[in-house]
């Protein structure tokens, strides 16, 4: 206990400027507001059910059996083999084991890329709407976002070829590319990524290529950003057993380089965490051995429960856009014409229908006309969570949203 006499004389300094006004993610709002008022999550994108079984024995039984200590820096040689087998064997990224690191989650590999391989004041490309950890990892590097939207044409999101070019042409130190993506559910195609390619080709911009939602691409095959023409030695591939194996809470990640990008990668990640989670890896390269079969039903399982609440959503007047895999798809509630922001709309879902989502305004630095009635919805919940929601979506009286009754 602090006493009298030890009390400071000076007031604590105020947060660094890098983290000022930085408050919780909009997912752990909308889940702490989801879980206050009993609405059905459909705002956080984590599963309410189990990964593969033998996975989960295996980590119990690496924790019981002793495996609890620091690992190597790089992380165990069985999960870098593991996870270089498998993007081998369905990717065609041919990679050597030493060039895998094991990170604390996917999101540990993203702030550690752009603390080791992006200089202060540098530009970052990123692709809007703009998963939150890049930005935030942007500013603690202190360098600048580079957003580059995406657009919307006919429901479906492209990559602007002219704006990437510019952006591009501008010298960015690196770019963060992201596909399948979230927030907008979209698998980048072949020619787009081909473009991205072409376009970084005669430059010195490094491709961060967070790819965690690499096994659920349903209606278009995802391809290995590292695997085009002359990409694998300026690429750090990103990816975590967070998505695949449904094990969000076990912050079991990786990052693949080559050794000149993976050596300043690690330089900077062995200061984050150190090492990576010991007694999970083993259960994570069980994973990626053992358990396509497991992979390919919860693959299915999520296309339908993505039908499923695509038909609710437009059942109730809202536009779908098209969403070709990951947890997500995003809807437009201009239709329902109820004179408020998607923003407005999430803040008073969960009280007012008993749902929640999150809009898509929190994925953008600039929200302007085209996201700013957008909502994502997560379809990775269970079958007693999407009855309930759509149930409750199904029977909502909207004009309890409407601006004027506000
Ligand atoms: N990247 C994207 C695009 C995500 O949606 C998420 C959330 N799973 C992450 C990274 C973070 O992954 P992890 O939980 O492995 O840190
Ligand atoms: N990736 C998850 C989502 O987009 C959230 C992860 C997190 O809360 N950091 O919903």
């Amino acid at each position: 206990m602090e006493s009298q006499h030890h009390l400071p004389t000076r007031a604590p300094s105020t947060p660094a400027s890098r983290v000022a006004g930085v408050g919780p993610t909009v997912f752990a709002t909308i889940t702490a507001e989801a879980v206050r008022t009993g609405a059905a999550n459909l705002g956080q994108g984590f599963p309410d059910e189990d990964g593969p079984a033998g996975m989960l024995r295996r980590a119990a039984a690496e924790i019981t059996g002793g495996n609890n200590q620091y690992g190597p820096g790089r992380g165990l040689p069985s999960l870098r083999r593991a996870v270089a087998e498998d993007r081998a064997r369905r990717l065609g990224h041919v990679v050597d084991p030493e060039d895998v690191l094991v990170t604390v989650g996917a999101t540990e590999g993203i702030a550690a890329a752009v603390l080791g391989l992006v200089d202060r004041g540098r530009e970052v490309v990123v692709l809007e709407p703009t998963y939150d950890a890049y930005s935030a990892a942007i500013g603690l590097a202190e360098a600048v976002a580079r957003p580059v939207r995406l657009l919307l044409d006919d429901g479906r999101w492209h990559l602007d070829r002219e704006q990437f070019a510019a952006a591009v042409a501008d010298g960015p130190a690196a770019m963060i590319l992201n596909s399948p993506h979230n927030p907008t559910g979209t698998v980048l195609g072949r020619e787009d990524l081909e473009f991205i390619a072409d376009t970084v080709r005669d430059t010195g911009v490094v491709v961060i290529s967070d790819e965690v939602y690499e096994r659920l691409a349903f209606d278009r095959p995802h391809v290995a950003f590292a695997t085009l023409p002359g990409m694998q030695s300026r690429t750090v591939t990103l990816s975590s057993a967070a998505k695949s194996f449904n094990v969000t809470g076990w912050k079991t990640g990786w990052a693949i380089a080559p050794p000149a990008l993976l050596d300043a990668v690690t330089a900077a990640k062995q200061f984050l965490s150190y090492v990576g989670v010991t007694p999970l890896q083993p259960a994570v390269a069980w994973a990626l051995d053992n358990a396509d079969d497991w992979s390919d039903r919860w693959g299915r399982t999520l296309r339908a429960r993505r039908d499923r609440l695509a038909g609710v959503l437009h059942a109730t007047g809202q536009d779908v856009l098209h969403s070709d895999g990951t947890y997500f798809l995003v809807s437009d509630i201009a239709p329902l014409r109820l004179g408020i922001s998607a923003e407005e709309f999430c803040r008073a879902l969960p009280e007012a229908v008993g749902v929640a989502a999150i809009p898509v305004s929190s994925f953008v630095e600039e929200v302007d006309e085209q996201v700013a009635t957008l909502v994502r919805w997560t379809f990775c919940k269970a079958d007693g969570t999407l009855d309930l929601a759509e149930e409750r979506l199904l029977a909502a009286d909207w004009t309890r949203l409407h601006k004027t009754s506000n």
